[in-house]
This record gives structure tokens, sequence and C-alpha cells, in this order.
């Protein structure tokens, strides 16, 4: 397939990762298909903003997860910025760091589902995020298409950008239903890599 984006450039994942699922990877993999990225560079939180007040998983687990997930991918990996930075993990800051670490001219591609970029308003200095990267948005089921559409869209002219759309299977998938899966003793097979699993069975993660 050729890319649709000529400009070779580095994606970044973000997220809490608790715990990586399938539907993250199948999505940085299309993401890296259609617009020729490089690498994926999967960056788990470890004081994810938006979850404050809510319990959540070591990040050092969290970080395994997503190593033992990606191992197999050779343009997959995981960094640790944000795992070994103080204070609330903001996606500002990581841009920043990863830009300073890689030649001049590289282009950062931020891969998010639609229910994250939505929010974006939300986020610690939203105009600096879209100088910093260009957005890749995916499809995420609970979201009307139209509504995501519409929210891209009105992102699109407010700050005078461009967000591009990823062409990804929707499905519905998310860590807060494989933790609730996992803690009511339900498979979490095929939902998560069969690495992830394991680790999740011999660490007793998300028993309640
Ligand atoms: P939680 O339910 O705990 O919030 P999650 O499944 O949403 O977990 P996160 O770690 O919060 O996973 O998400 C990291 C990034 O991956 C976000 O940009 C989110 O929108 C995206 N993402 C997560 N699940 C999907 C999915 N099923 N389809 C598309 N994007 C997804
Ligand atoms: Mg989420």
């Amino acid at each position: 397939m050729t890319p649709e984006w000529t400009s070779a450039g580095i994606g970044v994942m973000g997220g809490t990762f608790d715990p990586i699922h399938l539907a993250h990877l199948v999505t940085a993999e299309a993401a890296v298909e259609q617009f020729g990225l490089e690498k994926v560079v999967f960056v788990p939180a470890r004081e994810p903003p938006h979850k404050r007040g809510q319990v959540i998983t070591p990040a050092e687990h969290r970080y395994n997860m997503v190593e033992l997930a990606v191992r197999s991918n050779d343009r997959f990996e995981v960094s640790r910025a944000e795992l070994d930075r103080d204070g609330p993990s903001y996606t500002v800051d990581t841009l920043e760091e990863l830009r300073a670490s890689y030649p001049s001219g590289t282009r950062l591609y931020f891969i998010t589902g639609a229910d994250a970029i939505l929010e974006i308003d939300t986020w610690r200095h939203p105009e600096r995020l879209f100088e910093l990267c260009t957005f890749i948005a995916a499809e995420r089921p609970g979201l009307s298409r139209e509504a995501v559409r519409e929210g891209l869209r009105e992102l699109e002219r407010r700050y005078g950008v461009s967000i591009l759309r990823v062409d990804a299977p929707a499905m519905g998938i998310s860590s807060t239903d494989i933790r609730r899966r996992a803690r009511s003793g339900r498979s979490i097979r095929y939902l998560v890599p069969e690495a992830v699993e394991e680790y999740i069975r011999r660490h007793g993660l998300y028993r309640g």
C-alpha cells in the first residue's frame, strides 16, 4: 500500500494502558501503514491528569505490559518519558521532550482515539500541542460518527490545523471493560496479547 503521507514521521501513542489491548495495537499498526510512519512510540502515563482520583495499576506493571505487547513488532517501541518524569504526565511535555531527542525536521504524529482528541481543550496547552505534532484520530465505537466528524471539523477550524483520520477497524475494546472482566473472573483472551494476559495472571492484576 502506498503511504498517503510522504514525509516519514514518528507516531506517538500516549495512554494509561491499564492494560494495553488489541485496539491500541491495531490502531497504531494502521497508522504506520496508512501514513508511512517509521515507528510508533507508546508512552505509558505515570500520572494521567484525566484520571486523578481513580485507582490505577502501578506504572511499572503498565510499562511492562506495553513492553511485552510491542516486542514482536519492529516498528513499535515503548518510552519511559512519562514514567521518569515527576508530577502529572502532560502530553505537551512529552512531545517537547521527544522532539528534542530526534533530528530536527522529524515530524511527530500523535495517534488518539476520537474520545481523547475531542477533549483536547481540557489538555495542557492545546495550541502548543497542535504546533508540536499532527494528530491522527481513530474512530471509537460508542461515539456517533457524525458527532466525531463534526467535532474534529470544529477543532480543525478553531486551531487552523488538519487532523488526519486513520482507517482502522473500529473495535469496541476498552481497558475499563477488560479490567471489569478480569475482576469478575471472566476471560480476557483475544482482547490483549497472550503475553499480556499471562503477565496479568502471573501478577494477579485486576483481581479486585
Ligand atoms: P480506559 O478504559 O482505562 O480509559 P482505554 O481503553 O480508553 O482505557 P487508554 O489507555 O485510556 O485506553 O487510551 C489510550 C489511547 O488509545 C487513547 O487515545 C484512546 O482514545 C485510544 N484507544 C483506546 N481504546 C481504543 C479503541 N478501542 N479504539 C480506538 N482508540 C482507542
Ligand atoms: Mg481511555
